[in-house]
């Protein structure tokens, strides 16, 4: 049985809707409307932060900020580890929620709960990991102690693809470390963010120790907050224009930062691969979130004995995808976040093709309501097609062929994103040198995706900056502070 329409009620009017500041919701005369992009309808409307507001967020962040870096370790894991239960009781309306305001398929909304509730559990676990070193200086004599301290407050940024998990990635790492948040999700997907803090505040966070911002004016209500000399850490999830400004503004303070940008990930497929794992992974690189994330497959680049084979494979699992509301029984495909995506990506098919590229399937957006375009297979794709340098952000599976090993890695390096890339070959030799070849933070051997809370995420060249997740994660969100004592 599909989602009622008493149980979408239900779920929108249990999300406080205010700002959240020093531990009071807080409602604004203007507001911002959410639409839901499976109909264009708005399905609720978010308090819309003025600067002053977003001020007093990190007012109430730097209030609360010594008491939160003084609470014990282990209290702050438990309080990671109570909202990382709660989120796991709620799945099925949290990930309602999110299929509402964002589009994606409710399984898919399923995963991503399950996903991003895990960095809840995991910096429940690093909290109390938090060590220092002890050594004696090389010419003897004095002792060398270095300890980890929090960095201080925090300003996090997210963007709408995966509501949940850009934030418990950013707000783990940070509660386990001992720092205070203010965090601003995107505006086309403020609710999830909204309901995770209900769920932290139920789990037992202190007042002002995470704050949320909804505005309509992200730059506007940002540049202060992170001029602000008591804000200590910027992180970021978006794309990477808008990471390249920010930080400019950190310059000026330089401040600690974590930038978390676009990708354009290379999936090479050797002449050696296990083909059906390749069609398995092509499929979780390329149609996970509807093709909208940072690491989904952009560029297919398959050994021209296996391409045409690799192709049609490919189309037809693509093409028999049920496409629809992602509410809905079964619906695999969802629509794309608003109507500017669906014209982005028809600017890039009808480009490729131009160029020389061929359609297999798709290739023509659908008729609304909403933001619908369909799976799409292009094989003979030129590298000097527009969505070989750029993001597509949606459906499209844009196939090119290379003929040597040294030709395909090159063609994967041949963009100026390093987030991750996928490489399918049975030899551990080929595969060992590829991943140490491959210019990027990540590389999927046989697997179609590599996100995992316990692995550092993260990016090299344009893609980004710092890691989150792993053990890697708290460390973006804590000082070395080394202390030389003369015995
Ligand atoms: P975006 O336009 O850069 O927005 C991301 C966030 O930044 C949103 O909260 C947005 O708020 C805010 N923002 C926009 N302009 C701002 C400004 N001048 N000052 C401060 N904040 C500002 O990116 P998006 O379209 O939401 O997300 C897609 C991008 O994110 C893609 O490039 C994708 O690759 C990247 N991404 C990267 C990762 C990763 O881990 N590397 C993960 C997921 C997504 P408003 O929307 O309210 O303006």
């Amino acid at each position: 049985m599909g989602v009622t329409s008493e149980q979408v009620t239900r779920v929108l009017n249990a999300v406080p809707k205010g700002l959240l500041i020093g531990g009071t919701w807080i409602s604004t005369e203007k507001t911002v409307p959410v639409e839901d992009p499976s109909t264009g309808e708005v399905i609720a409307e978010v308090a819309d932060a003025s600067t002053a507001q977003g001020i007093a967020a990190l007012d109430a962040a730097v209030t609360a900020a010594a008491d939160w870096a003084a609470t014990d370790p282990r209290e702050r894991g438990e309080i990671l580890r109570r909202a990382f239960e709660l989120l796991i009781e709620r799945a099925e309306d949290i990930a309602l929620l999110m299929t509402l305001e964002m589009g994606k398929p409710l399984a898919e909304a399923r995963g991503e709960v399950s996903y991003g509730a895990e960095f809840f559990r995991w910096f429940s676990e690093e909290a109390v990991r938090i060590a220092g070193r002890y050594s004696v200086a090389p010419t003897g004599g004095t002792r060398l102690l270095t300890m980890k301290q929090p960095v201080g407050p925090v300003y996090a940024i997210t963007p709408w693809n995966f509501p949940l998990a850009m934030g418990t990635r950013k707000i783990g790492p940070s509660l386990a470390a001992g720092c205070t948040v203010v965090i601003k999700p995107a505006a086309q997907t403020p609710l999830t963010t909204l309901a995770l803090a209900a769920v932290l505040i139920e789990a037992g966070l202190p007042d002002g120790v995470v704050n949320v911002m909804t505005t309509s004016r992200s730059g506007d209500v940002s540049a202060p907050i992170i001029s602000d000399p008591r804000l200590r850490k910027l992180t970021f999830t978006g794309s990477t224009g808008v990471g390249q400004r920010l930080i400019e503004q950190s310059a000026k303070q330089v401040l600690k930062m974590s930038m978390e940008l676009g990708g354009n990930a290379p999936f090479v497929v050797f002449a050696d691969a296990d083909l059906d794992k390749a069609v398995d992974g092509a499929m979780l690189a390329k149609m996970r979130n509807i093709g909208e994330a940072c690491t989904a497959a952009n560029r297919f680049i398959v050994h021209e004995s296996l391409a045409a084979e690799f192709s049609q494979r490919l189309a037809e699992r693509m093409g028999a995808m049920i496409i629809g509301r992602g509410i809905e029984d079964g619906v695999q495909v969802g629509p794309l976040v608003d109507n500017a995506a669906v014209e982005k990506v028809t600017e890039l098919v009808t480009d490729a093709i131009g160029h020389g590229a061929q359609l297999l399937i798709g290739g023509q957006a659908l008729d609304g309501p909403g933001h619908f375009y369909p799976p799409t297979v292009l094989t003979g794709v030129p590298t000097s097609a527009k969505m070989f340098r750029e993001e597509i952000f949606g459906p499209v599976a844009p196939i090119s062929t290379f003929s040597f090993d040294d030709e395909g890695i090159a063609m994967a390096n041949d963009t100026e994103y390093g987030l991750v890339a996928y490489a399918f070959t049975q030899d551990l030799t080929r595969a060992l040198t590829v991943a140490e070849r491959l210019e990027t933070g990540m590389v999927g051997i046989n697997q179609g995706i590599v996100s995992n809370p316990a692995a550092p995420f993260g990016g090299v060249k344009a893609s980004g900056l710092g890691r989150e997740g792993g053990s890697e994660g708290i460390e973006e969100y804590l000082e070395t502070k080394y202390v030389g004592i003369k015995l």
